[in-house]
């Protein structure tokens, strides 16, 4: 590997493994106890963030294992600590480029380069969009790919809401948003429900989802945030105005293959195309894992199915054609992965003026009017995927910049009225501080360096 994207000569990698979603993680955890010492590149921004799409859902009933259920966030949390436990390297960016042409194959992210013998893309899917031509301008305000992740948002609660789509993620998205909206409509084009017959019998039989059968969104309207939107009939043709305060999309996925484009086969849709059941691509050594290559099924479940098939099928074409370096692990049986605790709201007795990271709203007043440095505060609710994702990298950032800033976590579900004080209008929202001036703000999830840039050049300077 090399940093900064020299291109040094770099050691060439038995694997290097795309995504870490369901897919990407069980590859992870075959390949690294086979000694493979596989390489993941855990995608940061570009098709989704780390931890792939159960990041944005809330309890996943139905991956075996979990007679009780399991939050999606914690899913992929214990999924990456096995994958580390046995020696998964990670690497946490976006791959920017794939060279498939070539052997040994080249992979480049932002900083890094990287020469492997085989490769398995497990990039899985996008949320759609719409296309509206005011969408750029409510996203954010009002619209949402993500209920789950922004329902809990206080601009949200007691609203009238609206979600698009009617497959599963509408139906449940619909009705996750029942506990905080007054009403939810839920706008399908077509005459039926997509979604399996248990979660579409619990919308239909829901008090508070309106559903408007053949229709779609033509419009939208309001001033800083969104406020209605235009309904279009597609059999009468007729239009009505909706009067709400949010519009949720649940419109499909688009996989992730922009990296592969004209480097392997894709189907009119995008998606990887392998033979039924396989993981093998259009070129040897390079493997498809998970929704990336999967229209159909779609699950955790077999998408960490597929992760499994491809690494084994890698380890197999490495070993067949004398590639392969066995890398065993300092341990034969690693130590058992270590579980951190949530740390606790902070109160009167517990206040440090100099801790670098608290939580609540005691912490951040006291440090607001107290504190002489730069404070990041980020707002977070208790299902946001990317929250859980950002909250350990913003706790990073301080413990690197060693006391030259402070952050404070602040749950909108718990201080509603802050959030509310503060604009927060989705989770997570990090906001920099300097002598009780804003003077930053960001949406979701950014890099590391984002962040500290801007601590930096708002730190105290010594004269
Ligand atoms: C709201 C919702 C609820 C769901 N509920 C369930 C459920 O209850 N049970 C269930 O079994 N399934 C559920 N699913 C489906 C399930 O989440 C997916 O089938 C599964 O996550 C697919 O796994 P994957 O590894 O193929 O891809 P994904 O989970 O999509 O992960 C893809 C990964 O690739 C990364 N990536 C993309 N591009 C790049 C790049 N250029 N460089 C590096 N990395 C990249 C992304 O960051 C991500 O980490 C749900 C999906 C949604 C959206």
């Amino acid at each position: 590997m090399s940093k900064n994207g020299q291109i040094t000569n770099p050691p060439t990698e038995n694997l290097v493994i795309v995504g870490s979603g369901p897919a990407g993680y069980t590859a992870a955890i075959y390949a690294s106890r086979a000694n493979l010492k596989p390489i993941l590149i855990t995608g940061f921004q570009k098709g989704g963030i780390p931890g792939g799409q159960l990041m944005t859902t809330t309890f996943v009933e139905n991956f075996p294992g979990f007679p009780d259920g399991v939050m999606g966030p914690e899913l992929m949390d214990l999924m990456k600590s096995q994958a580390l436990r046995w020696g998964t390297q990670l690497i946490e960016e976006d791959a920017e480029e794939l060279q498939l042409r070539r052997r040994p194959f080249l992979v480049k992210t932002n900083e890094t380069l990287i020469k492997t013998n085989s490769i398995i893309i497990a990039t899985g899917a996008s949320a759609n969009k719409l296309g509206l031509k005011n969408e750029d301008i409510y996203w954010s305000r009002g619209i949402s790919a993500c209920a789950i992740c922004d329902g809990a948002t206080p601009q949200f609660r007691e609203e009238e809401l609206a979600v698009v789509g009617g497959g599963d993620s509408a139906c449940e998205e619909a009705f996750y948003l029942t506990k905080y909206a007054t009403k939810v409509h839920l706008i399908v084009r077509s005459k039926e429900l997509r979604a399996s017959k248990a979660m579409a019998d619990r919308v239909l039989n829901s008090q508070n989802i309106s559903i408007h059968w053949n229709s779609e969104v033509s419009d939208l309207y309001g001033s800083n945030w969104l406020e209605a939107i235009q309904l279009k009939d597609l059999i009468s043709k007729k239009e009505q105005e909706l009067k709400v305060k949010g519009l949720f999309y649940a419109i499909g996925h688009t996989p992730n293959t922009d990296l592969i484009t004209n480097q392997l086969n894709l189907d009119s849709s995008g998606y990887l195309i392998t033979e039924a059941g396989r993981p093998e691509t259009s070129i040897d050594g390079v493997y498809a894992a998970g929704d990336v290559s999967d229209w159909e099924w779609r699950q955790g479940i077999t998408a960490a199915a597929a992760g499994c098939k491809a690494a084994l099928a890698a380890e197999r074409w490495l070993t067949e054609n004398n590639l392969i370096q066995i890398i065993p692990r300092d341990k034969v049986e690693p130590e058992k992965v270590f579980k951190s605790e949530p740390i606790e709201i902070t109160d009167i007795n517990s206040f440090n003026l100099n801790a670098p990271y608290q939580r609540g709203e005691y912490a951040l007043r006291k440090l607001y009017h107290e504190s002489s440095k730069p404070l990041l505060v980020i707002y977070t609710s208790t299902n946001c995927g990317p929250c859980h994702v950002l909250k350990p990298q913003i706790r990073r950032v301080l413990d690197e910049l060693n006391g030259e800033a402070q952050g404070v976590e602040i749950d909108i579900e718990l201080s509603p009225e802050i959030a509310k004080q503060a604009g927060i209008n989705g989770t997570p929202t990090v906001q920099l501080f300097k002598s009780k001036n804003l003077i930053k703000q960001w949406k979701g999830v950014k890099q590391r360096s984002v962040y500290v840039e801007a601590i930096k050049q708002n730190s105290y300077k010594k004269s």
